[in-house]
């Protein structure tokens, strides 16, 4: 199913076609044709009013696509224009979502996408692949690859969070629009509550697209005059991130492994991933793009997770030497030293499950446990 190939003198793994996009099975006699059709077609949960995403220019060609809220999209993405073609960084959350990334797209150029990089393998990033015809590679790390075909983008926490939250508006949401005296703020419920239904919808048309071309190390692209690194430089927010490195444009685009705010840490590496953001720091970055939160020059960005993750890792690790139990010693961390840089790590529940669902991943990789 894989081979090997050799670009430029780096080693790349081409996974072929693992999991074709989007069925075929009664498609016309062309069966290529057929499969390009269909991904086109539009998926459902695309409704929504107004624009569903802003493109903040970053660079000459370079754009990160900011979701504007009329539409559940997850994550940002990183959209790089090139001489002939385009690549994006990143596939939201649903098909639906990418369908209309894609359709918005044609506001700044009239290029094809012709690669779609999956930065890693969270539902917020990968679940809009399946709208990707065999004529775009989707480009992402073996273990990504992995993950998604065994079905991993729907489970866990922060899926099955995804999932709760997204009932739990709707319920709310609703509620307002029947008991909401005021017309502008029933106009407002009315919104918000087609952008969490669509979502609803859009989530349950998702089939787990993973990527059709592979790489352990790194990948590098040439693209007219622009050249493009697919980089792995360790394991950290999960298992298999990848970051997108423009060398001459000074541009880093980092998924979820470096953010604004606090990321998520229920499949990460906490002792690698400090290891990881150093070797980000070596790279030669003026403009950082991440998966969420708007982009940034500030480098002091990495040094902050790393001082988090330092702490989290020591008071974590400490806590499982003494036998504590999760609930236990999430009761007795302390991270006030850490709530300047991140605000979210106020006392409140939210913070609780949040470090809850990280102690538990962190007890799972001092134990070995998969
Ligand atoms: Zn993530």
């Amino acid at each position: 199913m894989a081979s090997v190939a050799r670009l430029g003198g780096l080693v790349l793994i081409a996974a072929l076609v693992v999991g074709e996009p989007v069925s075929a099975q009664s498609g016309p006699p062309d069966r290529t044709e057929g499969r390009r059709i269909e991904a086109r077609r539009r998926p459902p949960g695309t409704n929504h009013i107004g624009r569903a995403f802003e493109f903040v220019p970053v660079a000459e060609g370079v754009w990160q696509a900011v979701g504007t809220g009329t539409m559940g999209v997850g994550s940002n993405a990183a959209i790089i224009v090139n001489e002939t073609d385009v690549l994006v960084v990143d596939s939201h959350t649903s098909p639906a979502a990418a369908w209309v990334l894609l359709d918005e797209l044609r506001r700044i150029t009239p290029k094809p996408v012709r690669y779609a990089v999956t930065t890693h393998f969270h539902y917020d990033h990968a679940h809009g692949n399946q709208i990707y015809g065999p004529e775009v590679e989707i480009i992402g790390h073996e273990f990504t690859r992995e993950m998604m075909a065994s079905g991993a983008s729907r489970r866990g926490p922060a899926y099955d969070g995804f999932v709760s939250f997204v009932a739990a508006r709707i319920a709310e949401l609703r509620r307002q629009v029947d008991t909401t005296a005021d017309p502008k703020r029933r106009a407002e419920a009315r919104g918000q509550l087609l952008r969490y239904e669509q979502q609803r919808i859009a989530d349950r048309a998702v089939v787990p697209t993973p990527p059709t071309l592979t790489l352990d190390d790194r990948l590098t692209l040439v693209r007219g005059g622009r050249e493009i690194q697919i980089l792995f430089a360790g394991r950290g927010h999960t298992g298999g991130d990848v970051v997108v490195y423009l060398p001459k444009e000074k541009i880093l685009v980092t998924g979820d492994l470096l953010q604004p705010r606090l990321p998520y840490l229920g499949d990460g590496f906490a002792a690698d991933w400090i290891e990881t953001l150093g070797r980000l720091e070596a790279l030669d970055v003026t403009a950082f793009i991440p998966g969420h939160g708007a982009w940034f020059s500030d480098r002091s960005v990495i040094g902050r997770l790393q001082a988090f993750l330092r702490d989290f890792l020591a008071q974590g690790t400490a806590a499982h030497r003494a036998g504590l139990p999760v609930p236990e010693a999430v009761r007795r961390m302390d991270f006030r030293a850490h709530l300047a840089g991140y605000p979210q790590l106020a006392d409140t529940a939210d913070t609780y499950d949040r470090l809850t669902i990280g102690l538990t991943r962190l007890y799972q990789t001092l134990e070995r446990r998969p």
